[in-house]
């Protein structure tokens, strides 16, 4: 039998619903249960896809190509799992599918309704996502915050998933902000007692409450929230801000909670081992070295729209105990204030992550050409390799004005273009080339060094390296060391007279995971430690 796990959130979005979610499947992990996730996003849009980063962080990429929310990401990292594009719901992509069937006449005679069809729809879908992977446990994440109008439908479904599935079979957990008064310093539970009110409304009791605080939560708070929440006080726990967020899971579980889940949804379970998740933890938390890296982008304002990215050189640093800082800076502020281009000399290495459209580009390109001329270790992702193309084509091979026809459709060098697929495509959603493609690497190559044999990494992109152009870039000195199957796709570039100078078309961060970096983001990180110590390259 099944078990269903919902995680709701009260008081306000960015709650930590997701990492919540990704924590309680890691105590589960941890116990040799296998779980899989669901993320509802109660947004109209199919997917996240067209939606700009400021909106609601980085759009994350599946192996199938799927463009969906961020939390799918951490639930990637943290269970070490590959989802697919039907593990994220929204209502687009349910109502999409209602309408369809309705059309085609699945329905005939009948009412289209939001109770039964589209509750119906959600409810198969979360049991399918089950069936598909053959979990033990389904956990299922409701976005945004209860109350909200577009959330109804999805709660009004897994409202009756608990008649349908069993009380044994379900478990409805609750998080909310617990704020703590910067005066008094008192712990508030008013908040969250109003959103326990607002899910019973709805028809939903939680079976357990996490309060989110800055810190461990007071006995006087614990028990207002069992009291007002209407469960034991061994029901309640505390999510409280830890160094990273990796720590969570063990946190929680240290308070009894994966032990709760267990005996509640009579889960067997013997064993619970944390000891490779804790040993990647304490290499976190525990540092040796430190670099500070310079993020040159355009959602700088937003650290969550580089969450995946930030996580790989984390993963990366965490490998060879380095902490990591990131400065976020803005690619703009190169443009109008060229002379900070030499504060990038303070740091140990500058990155420049995927980005869309013509803002900022300038700005990332001065900062590649910075990074090449002084030798700082330099690692470029989509955008950032396609703009590192455009620098070198320009400073070194001397093309001036060289750009993407992305940027500038006029340019005379057109070094990068359109794939010839993407002509013509006028839709933007889901259009892309999007997803895992096999990429070959040169024997003897930085790429093949840090990667080993051949790859398979995650794409989402619509130009790419003009093929008119390789033989000028190369004879420069821009090695492309990776390409796609039939060799007419770049996928890597290197300088190998450089301490290191990597980029990827392909998103070498989707598939990083804790203990297990990517390759090239732990490359870069390694790379800017031994810079720093003065140790020769590698
Ligand atoms: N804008 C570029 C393209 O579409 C790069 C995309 C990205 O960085 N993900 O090819």
């Amino acid at each position: 039998m099944v078990k269903y796990i919902f995680v709701t959130g009260g008081v306000l979005s960015s709650v930590g619903k997701g990492i919540l979610t990704s924590s309680i499947g890691k105590m589960l992990q941890a116990r040799g249960l296998k779980p899989t996730v669901v993320k509802i996003d109660p947004y109209v849009n199919i997917d996240a896809g067209t939606m700009n980063p400021y909106m609601h962080g980085e759009v994350f990429v599946t192996d199938d190509g799927g463009e969906t929310d961020l939390d799918l990401g951490w639930y990637e990292r943290f269970l070490d799992l590959s989802l697919k594009q039907e593990n994220n719901l929204t209502t687009g992509t349910i109502y999409r599918s209602v309408i369809e069937k309705e059309r085609h006449g699945d329905f005939l005679g009948r009412c289209v309704q939001i109770v039964p069809h589209v509750t119906n729809e959600i409810k198969n879908r979360i049991k399918n996502a089950g069936k598909a992977v053959n979990a033990d446990i389904v956990l299922t994440e409701v976005g945004g915050t209860v109350g909200d109008i577009e959330g109804l439908p999805f709660l009004e479904a897994i409202r009756q998933m608990r008649v349908e599935e069993g009380y044994e079979n379900t478990l409805y957990v609750h998080v909310a902000l617990v704020p703590v008064l910067d005066v008094t310093g008192e712990m508030k539970t008013k908040p969250l007692q109003h959103s326990v009110n607002e899910l019973r409304r709805i028809g939903i009791q939680p079976d357990t409450i996490v309060a989110r605080s800055p810190q461990m939560i007071d006995a006087e708070a614990l028990r207002k929230i069992a009291l007002f929440g209407t469960i034991p006080e061994s029901s309640v726990f505390c999510s409280y801000n830890a160094e990273t967020v990796y720590q969570v899971p063990l946190i929680l579980d240290k308070q009894g909670m994966g032990d709760f889940i267990c005996q509640r949804l009579s889960l067997k379970c013997d064993v619970k081992d944390f000891v490779a998740w804790q040993t990647f933890v304490d290499g976190m938390i525990h540092p040796e070295h430190e670099v500070r890296i310079a993020l040159v982008g355009k959602y700088a304002g937003l650290s969550d729209s580089y969450v995946s990215m930030t996580e790989a050189l984390r993963h990366g640093g965490a490998a060879c105990k380095t902490k990591v800082c990131i400065a976020y800076l803005e690619a703009e502020k190169f443009e109008r204030e060229p002379e900070c281009l030499k504060d990038l000399a303070n740091f140990d290495g500058v990155f420049v992550p995927y980005g869309f459209g013509p803002r900022g580009t300038e700005g990332k390109i001065a900062a590649a050409k910075y990074a090449r001329e002084n030798d700082i270790p330099f690692l470029g992702i989509c955008y950032g390799f396609q703009l590192a193309v455009i620098e070198f084509a320009r400073n070194v091979c001397g093309l001036t004005d060289a750009n993407s026809t992305e940027i500038n459709p006029d340019t005379p060098y057109p070094v990068i273009d359109l794939m010839p697929e993407q002509r013509g495509i006028e839709t933007k959603g889901a259009t892309m080339r999007l997803g895992v493609h096999k990429v070959v690497l040169q024997k003897g190559s930085l790429a093949h060094k840090l990667f080993g044999e051949d790859i398979c990494e995650r794409h989402r992109h619509r130009f790419e390296v003009n093929l008119d152009y390789i033989d000028a870039l190369k004879n420069k000195g821009l090695c492309f060391t990776g390409k796609s199957s039939d060799g007419r796709r770049m996928e890597t570039l290197e300088l190998p007279d450089k301490y290191f100078y990597f980029a990827s078309q392909f998103h070498g961060e989707f598939k990083s995971r804790p203990g297990r970096p990517s390759p090239e983001y732990f490359g870069f990180i390694q790379a800017c430690v031994n810079k720093k110590l003065g140790l020769p390259k590698v």
